[in-house]
């Protein structure tokens, strides 16, 4: 059977430094740069993943944006939001600022994409030992909010591909 397939443009959104970046250059080119360079940030990049569901088969294009330099919250541009059709709400295992920043991440969002598929990501999980943030916390937000957590490692390469898996079909459930 043939594939069916779809563009679909996800956001990521987070304080600078959690891994936006880095996430979009591992799931996209399978790299990691150890070191924070916001110069060679990527900020956009594709990459297609096949999805089984209901008996077809989808070819899916991912379109991954980072609001690079544009972490301050009154700042993101509106085009950055047009058409959005999924997003990604990342914090980091060892910066309590940036968890503490994921209301007003998801206010803004809610405000300008009330109605598209949202995740929750704790990002750098190969630091827990460092961490100030609880992991209670980061659940109950979760249920609060009725998003999916997923803590990830962009640098172990663990569990990322599971947050793109899981938008990919809740993108398509809606469809
Ligand atoms: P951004 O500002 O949110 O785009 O953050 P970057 O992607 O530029 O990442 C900031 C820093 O965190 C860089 O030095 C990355 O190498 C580092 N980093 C990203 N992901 C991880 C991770 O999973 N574990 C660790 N230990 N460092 C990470």
């Amino acid at each position: 059977m043939d594939d069916i397939e779809h563009d679909v443009k996800i956001l990521i959104l987070g304080s600078g430094g959690v891994g936006k970046s880095s996430i979009i250059r591992r799931y996209c080119l399978n790299q990691y740069i150890p070191v924070y360079k916001k110069t060679i940030g990527v900020q956009y990049n594709e990459a297609d993943i096949h999805v089984q569901m209901d008996g077809s088969n989808y070819q899916i294009k991912l379109l991954l944006y980072d609001a690079a330099g544009q972490e301050d919250f009154n700042n993101v541009s509106e085009q950055y939001f047009r058409d959005a059709q999924a997003a990604i709400l990342v914090f980091s295992t060892i910066d309590r600022g940036s968890f503490d920043s994921l209301r007003r991440w998801k206010r803004l969002l809610d405000k300008s994409c009330p109605n598209i598929p949202k995740v929750l990501v704790q990002n750098k999980v190969d630091l827990i030992q460092n961490s100030c943030i609880k992991p209670e916390e980061v659940e109950s937000l979760s249920m609060e909010w009725n998003m999916k957590l997923y803590r990830v490692s962009v640098k172990d390469d663990f569990n990322l591909k599971n947050v793109f898996q899981y938008l990919s079909e809740v993108f398509l459930a809606g469809k």
